[in-house]
């Protein structure tokens, strides 16, 4: 089969309201450009009619790829199935839920007509966003910056081109704790932003709640960086300077000027931040190692139920599990 100029990937979780939408407006915006596009909609194990909704689409845009996940894996992994499965000279991921709009896609592919291999999408302002969760994500990537020595754009989203080349590239990193956006700047690659204003979600509710996002930005942290560990290394060294130094000063007073030391709440104190740092370094480490421990397992990123194209028309069996 030829390849078709471009690879539309969409990370599907529960989004039926959303898709024919969607659907619309990306023919809305490809069609005068390219007929020559297959949309990849990769339903991450949806709890709603998700994957009814696409093979209903998929009857009437026979360009349409479902690859159904056996149960929720998370964005990350979707992303990377929708790599897997693309074919197009350039791929571009977005989101399902129009917060990204899709009106910006040509000027995405004049980007990367003109040289570009890699054309971000950067958010100038999200119309709706709380005002602490931008400052909480601009704070995040002013940290990742400082820490994982990478390029990282700030306010960049995953609406993103990818050259094939460089979805070569990226299919060939198959870690567990994806942080796709300090990924893609590893990889290199030239690259160029395009900007575009955010608009809150048409449908539904972000499912990126507080904790979530925590533990995202500390799963971003810890993949990129063992700067923590380092951290923890100063804070021992600093911690024993200290007592050194607390040391030193209560045998001077007690051997030079024979002034005893009341010693239950030194001890106590002692005991108790000692005993604080060392759990605090344990857990740093801990994170590391089940982080270490997930990875050796050498699992797979997702498993696949089914994928229905053109190609395989949902009769062949299911590919092999990608790794
Ligand atoms: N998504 C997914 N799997 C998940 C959660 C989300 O594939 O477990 C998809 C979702 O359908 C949407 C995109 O990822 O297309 C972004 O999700 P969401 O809007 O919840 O995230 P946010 O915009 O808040 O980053
Ligand atoms: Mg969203």
């Amino acid at each position: 089969m030829p390849r078709p100029l471009v690879s539309i990937i969409i990370p599907v979780y529960n989004e039926q309201e959303n898709l024919p939408e969607l659907h619309r407006r990306l023919c809305d915006v490809l069609d005068p450009i390219t007929r020559d596009a297959e949309f990849i909609m990769v339903d991450d194990g949806s709890r709603d009619d998700s994957v009814q909704v696409i093979e209903l689409l998929r009857r009437r845009d026979s360009r349409i790829v479902l690859v159904e996940f056996s149960r929720n894996f998370g964005k990350e992994s979707a992303m990377i199935a929708g790599y897997d499965q693309a074919r197009g000279r350039a791929s571009i991921v977005i989101d399902a839920d129009l917060q990204t709009p899709p009106e910006i896609i040509p000027k995405m592919i004049k980007a990367w007509q003109n040289g570009a291999q890699i054309v971000d999408a950067v958010r100038t302002a999200t119309i709706g966003q709380n005002p602490l969760r931008t400052w909480a994500s601009s704070t995040f990537y002013w940290v990742m910056q400082k820490l994982a020595k990478t390029d990282i754009i700030p306010n960049s989203v995953d609406f993103r081109l990818l050259d094939a080349q460089v979805v070569d590239a990226l299919r060939q990193c198959r870690e567990r704790y994806r942080f796709n956006r300090g990924l893609v700047g590893w990889l290199g690659f030239r690259r160029q932003s395009v900007e575009f204003v955010a608009e809150d979600r048409a449908v539904g509710a972000s499912r990126w709640g507080l904790m979530h996002l925590v533990g995202y930005a500390l799963d971003a942290i810890l993949s990129f960086s063992a700067l923590p560990l380092r951290l923890a290394g100063l804070l021992g060294l600093a911690v024993s300077f200290m007592s050194f130094l607390y040391l030193a000063i209560v045998l001077i007073r007690s051997v030079c000027f024979s002034q005893p030391m009341a010693g239950y709440a030194t001890l106590v104190g002692g005991i108790f931040l000692l005993g604080g740092m060392q759990l605090l370094t344990v857990w740093l480490l801990g994170e590391y190692v089940g982080r270490l421990y997930d990875e050796v397992k050498q699992r797979p990123l997702y498993i696949v139920r089914r994928v229905v194209s053109d190609a395989s028309d949902g009769s062949e069996p299911p590919p092999e599990v990608q790794s």
